[in-house]
């Protein structure tokens, strides 16, 4: 297939991949790049939010050329039962900055604009190539590449692994275990197309402006889970995620928890008369710092989603596999330019220099994040949400009745739905698995 022996092969075309490939190959290091997909980012799915600090790292002008869609100006958080919603909505024109900090994006366009990059940069990329092996040698030492195509091996000094959650190469090859249906959510997104100026007017925008929606409640069925609505141009993605072992508990299905997500009254107006033209399911890595595997080894080291490098309760992926795949590859350069082997030893200084971010330094906020999920999350996910919307509901309803009496109501539901002691213990317990 390729005779020549490359500095570095990245197995991967999305975030952390193009990360890594970019910032290797902008430094001068012979770089292959190999990615199953037909095309970058067409095995990718993301909501998507895009993180903007994090890709000026390795591409600061890159607002010049990038496919984005929307900058973020409003989120919206809300608790929903059947009928409503209760939220915290922010809205800035801070935002309006002239580089605004968050942007929408479609992953299918973002990651083709990225590979350009990598390209540009100099590194060779290879689509519709899936990478089945990791070649060792004597020493068990990764020199190298199989690959589905004929024509045998590739060699290089370094194999960076930037395979996503669902990568089986790096637990094929006994570098990490399986991700335990505990530790990942399936998430599944509908993309529903709207005119430009439908989307503005619905959600109180200016060109270029967006807004995201993000919901837990009754929607995910007392299971730990997440709705979200981002708009972009000219579409909306919606699409809902639970743990893996919620799902296969319960025998619920993700297309009926959004189906009632798209039916929910607080919902249904915002995609009114949308066309709806692509559905994407994919697993996101939900484990925390504790299900953080092995980052590096004789030859090879691990970025992004595939070393679980995921924050589940800010909701940001993207922006830790750039930030790993960078780091992972100014590792690389730091080892290559001294002349050192790429030896667990040397690439240790991977690890060293992730500390120092904020991937780890957030990541170990939340040790153990599915026991955080699953906290009391029928409480938290249907008896809270129920309570809170008809606490607002009796707070609105004008009706004769005496405040205090109303008072007393509210007062009366929580503790007839919990007791005094449920209730404080539901707060410490969430308070102790978050610390
Ligand atoms: C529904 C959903 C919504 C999300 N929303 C957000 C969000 O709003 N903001 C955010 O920051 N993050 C979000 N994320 C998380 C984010 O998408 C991931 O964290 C990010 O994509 C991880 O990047 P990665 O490069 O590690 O993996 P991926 O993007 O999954 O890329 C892995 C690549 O490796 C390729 N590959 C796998 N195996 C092989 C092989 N053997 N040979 C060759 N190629 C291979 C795949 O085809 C793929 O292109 C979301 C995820 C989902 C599923």
């Amino acid at each position: 297939m390729i005779n020549e022996k490359f500095d570095a092969i990245v197995v991967g075309a999305g975030m952390s991949g193009n990360a890594a490939a970019y910032t290797m190959a902008s430094h001068g290091l012979n770089v292959l790049q190999l990615e199953r997909g037909e095309y970058p980012g067409s095995k990718n799915v993301q909501g998507a939010i895009m993180y903007a600090n994090m890709l000026e790292k390795i591409i600061p002008d890159f607002r010049d050329d990038a496919p984005l869609e929307r900058h973020l100006v409003e989120q919206r958080l809300w608790v929903m039962d059947d009928t409503s919603h209760t939220g915290i909505h922010y809205r800035s024109d801070d935002f309006n900055e002239a580089k605004p900090n968050r942007y929408t994006i479609i992953r299918a366009q973002f990651d083709k604009w990225f590979s350009r990059k990598v390209r540009e940069a100099g590194a060779t990329v290879l689509c519709e190539t899936t990478v089945t092996e990791l070649v060792r040698d004597a020493k068990d030492k990764v020199v190298g590449v199989r690959t589905d195509r004929t024509g045998g091996e590739i060699f290089a000094d370094v194999v960076v692994l930037a395979e996503g959650v669902s990568g089986l190469l790096g637990t094929r090859a006994g570098l990490r275990e399986m991700p335990r249906p505990k530790s990942v959510a399936l998430a599944v997104k509908e993309m529903h197309f709207l005119p430009e100026e439908v989307i503005e007017q619905r959600f109180g925008l200016k060109a270029g402006e967006g807004c995201v929606i993000e919901a837990v409640g009754t929607i995910s069925r007392s299971m730990a889970g997440l709705g979200f609505l981002y708009t972009n141009k000219e579409s909306i993605s919606l699409g809902i995620g639970c743990l893996v072992s919620d799902f296969a508990a319960r025998m619920e299905s993700p297309y009926v928890l959004l189906d009632t997500l798209k039916n929910h009254p607080s919902i249904r107006p915002l995609i009114a008369g949308s066309e709806v033209k692509e559905y994407a399911a994919h697993l996101i890595p939900e484990g925390g710092y504790k299900a953080i595997p092995q980052l590096f080894g004789d030859g090879w080291v691990v970025v992004g989603d595939a070393a679980q490098l995921n924050n589940a309760v800010h909701r940001e992926g993207s922006n830790l596999a750039m930030t790993s795949g960078r780091i992972a590859a100014e590792a690389i350069v730091q080892v290559k330019s001294r002349k050192r082997p790429m030896t667990k030893q040397n690439l240790a200084l991977y690890k060293t220099m992730l500390n120092k971010s904020f991937v780890i330094k957030d990541l170990k906020k939340y040790k153990d994040m599915p026991t955080l999920l699953h906290t009391n999350s029928r409480n938290f996910f249907t008896t809270y949400p129920q309570l809170m919307s008809q606490a607002a509901q009796n707070f609105m309803r004008v009706d004769g009745t005496p405040k205090i009496d109303k008072e007393k109501a509210t007062t009366t539901a929580f503790i007839k739905a919990r007791s005094r002691w449920g209730l404080l213990s539901d707060v410490v317990r969430l308070t102790c698995a978050w610390r």
